[in-house]
């Protein structure tokens, strides 16, 4: 099946221009359909394709076909069913995150287009899977003229408040924030006492939304305990755990309890965490996600257009992974996140300067930076060998050999880490277009404190 998958993607051109004509006779049979009716039609077509694509394209009908976008790569062979580009977690070989024998759907898919469009290999926007559409067929669309599904334009911003944290973006000045892991517990004390570490040395707290695919406190609950004493968080919502009405309606809860940031985000896949057992769901990728967020607050309804009585109010933030590869995706991937809604960015731990330099000046070149506030992910761990557990296990996190000789070299390693940590800060600070830094580091808060503090970024 993988064979006749990847013949399928090699020969994207000529499989396109079977399609085009297709798609031009596909009307002729309207009147032939008309008769039979389109239910009949359609049960004597659904069968013909699925075998087809099948076998073509390892095609699992999810109703509204999308191959002529995706190079004739079918997206629903994603193990996190991306719909708009790759994941973060892309291995360095091209592998998936989460089959690593399989290359990445994703980097098949512009192969195939640059098959058929050599000069804009892009694969376009894609609105969310339409489950109520599953084994239907795509076909008896084409004869019957059904219209394209695209993503609906931007709505204009709605006036709102603008709350603490959009406010330190916006002022222009060098904003810090942190991660923060939920606590493992049903009692807030605990959380609320690595928060404290950071009370004046950031601008916002990120809480994890079972990062790495583990199981603590909800980032919504813990997100409204933080604010509710008066901190700033950015609630972390990942696709991985719930379908499109959970998160929306965790949207509506966090901003009712005064939560006004939030981070979309796919999600690591399930086979990393302490619940490889669990269910992925990943019903929405993070545009899609960004854009039902963007939507509830601008237009002020839900993804299936119901009205909301009361819009929330957000600072809407999206991930970035300059880091791994397809490093020309990476652009094309922020851009979309942008486009969907993004206001600003947190990307994965940039411990390669040289690659995140190259990465911004395409960023500047594009203008992105104008658009949305780029904060850069940073951190350390206490030694050399967690370093490179972290590089070997976490997908997208890449720590130059150059770092890890340097770290291992060293008396103290964890003093060692804390000043390649400080140094990249202070680099990072000089870039042009870089809005502040991101700390992350698992239950590291004491490190993470401190190197704030000796950096300069804030006293
Ligand atoms: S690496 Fe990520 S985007 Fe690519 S196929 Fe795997 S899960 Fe999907």
């Amino acid at each position: 099946m993988k064979a006749v998958r990847q013949w399928s993607v090699r020969h994207a051109a000529g499989l396109e221009r079977l399609y085009e004509a297709f798609a031009q006779l596909a009307p002729l049979l309207r009147p032939l359909a008309t008769i039979i009716g389109k239910q009949g039609t359609e049960r004597m077509l659904a069968p013909l394709e699925r075998g087809a694509k099948q076998l073509m394209f390892d095609c699992r009908m999810c109703g509204t076909c999308v191959l002529r976008k995706t190079g004739m790569a079918c997206p629903t062979n994603c193990g996190k069913s991306m719909r708009n580009g790759p994941c973060g977690g892309v291995r360095a070989d091209g592998g998936c995150e989460v089959d690593p024998a399989m290359r990445c759907v994703w980097l098949e898919a512009r192969d195939g287009m640059r098959r058929i469009s050599p000069h804009d290999e892009r694969t376009g926007s894609l609105p969310p899977i339409d489950f109520s559409r599953r084994d239907r067929s795509t076909w008896i669309e084409v004869i019957d003229g059904a219209p394209e599904r695209v993503q609906p334009p931007a709505p204009p911003p709605r006036d709102r408040p603008i709350h603490a944290f959009e406010a330190a973006c916006r002022s222009g000045r060098f904003v810090t924030t942190v991660e923060i892991a939920p606590p493992d517990s049903a009692d807030p004390a605990a959380l609320l006492a690595r928060a404290a570490i950071f009370a004046g040395l950031v601008d916002a707290m990120n809480i994890t939304d079972g990062a790495g695919g583990n199981c603590h406190m909800s980032s919504a609950a813990a997100a409204a305990i933080l604010a509710a004493h008066g901190h700033t968080p950015v609630c972390q919502i990942a696709c991985r755990d719930r379908n499109r009405i959970a998160v929306q309606g965790d949207i509506l809860g966090a901003a009712a309890l005064g939560v006004r940031n939030i981070l979309c985000l796919t999600g690591d896949d399930v086979s990393q965490g302490d619940h490889p057992q669990a269910k992925p769901v990943f019903d929405l990728d993070a545009v899609n996600l960004l854009r039902i967020a963007r939507d509830m607050r601008d237009k002020g309804e839900f993804a299936s257009g119901r009205k909301l009585e009361t819009p929330p109010d957000l600072f809407i933030g999206a991930t970035a992974n300059p880091f791994a590869p397809p490093f020309d995706d990476r652009i094309d991937n922020l851009e979309m996140k942008i486009d969907a809604g993004a206001q600003f960015i947190q990307t994965q731990f940039c411990f390669d300067l040289d690659l995140f330099h190259r990465f911004m000046d395409v960023v500047r070149a594009r203008g992105l930076h104008d658009r949305a506030r780029m904060i850069v992910g940073v951190g350390t761990l206490s030694s050399v060998k967690a370093l490179r557990w972290m590089a070997h296990h976490v997908p997208g996190v890449r720590i130059p050999d150059s770092v890890l000789a340097r770290i291992a070299q060293a008396d103290d390693q964890r003093a060692e880490g804390v000043a390649v940590l400080e140094e990249t800060i202070r680099k990072l600070r000089e870039i042009e277009g870089v809005a502040g830094v991101h700390l992350m580091g698992h239950r590291n808060e004491a490190t993470l404190a401190e190197a704030i503090v000796r950096s300069g970024v804030r006293a």
